[in-house]
């Protein structure tokens, strides 16, 4: 897939207190507003953006705590946060193993971040107007491949 114009590896970013860092050495493929019940109570925020790299480009370090919980389609779906601050970092699905989500708000330099679709819109806040986006998707749309 296409790299999205702007970020350009190696694009790094840490937790609020330091203590887990990260550093992808490739351009994310896909960027998006996640509006899910799940992303608005995990983050305390009325949606999370994120952007995905393929996994094989992203390593972190620093210790971490790994919450689990089902996608709606039923997958195993991994958060990682922060085990000192609780800074939610990163996720993926065991649907897409192949690349990893990482929370853009994390990011060294957020300056180039541009999310490119919204995802969930059904579940979108009512306090809050979804920023525009190429792409807007009621739901999940189908999984970039990786
Ligand atoms: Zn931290
Ligand atoms: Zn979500």
């Amino acid at each position: 897939m296409r790299a999205l114009a702007g970020m350009t590896p190696p694009i790094e970013g840490s937790c609020l207190c330091g203590a887990v860092t990260y550093v992808c050495s490739a351009a994310p493929f896909w960027s998006v507003n996640c509006h899910c019940r799940a992303c608005q109570k995990l983050s305390g925020a009325p949606y999370v953006s994120a952007f995905s790299v393929p996994a094989e480009s992203f390593a972190f370090a620093g210790e971490t705590r790994p919450f689990h919980r089902p996608s709606e389609a039923g997958h195993q779906v991994t958060t990682w946060h922060c085990a000192a601050c609780g800074t939610r970092m990163f996720a993926q699905s065991a649907a897409g193993t192949g690349h990893m989500n990482v929370f853009a708000a994390t990011l060294a330099d957020p300056s180039t971040f541009k999310a490119i679709s919204n995802v969930y819109l059904s579940e979108a806040a009512p306090w809050v107007e979804p920023p525009p986006a190429r792409f807007n998707f009621s739901k999940m749309p189908p999984r970039p491949k990786d």
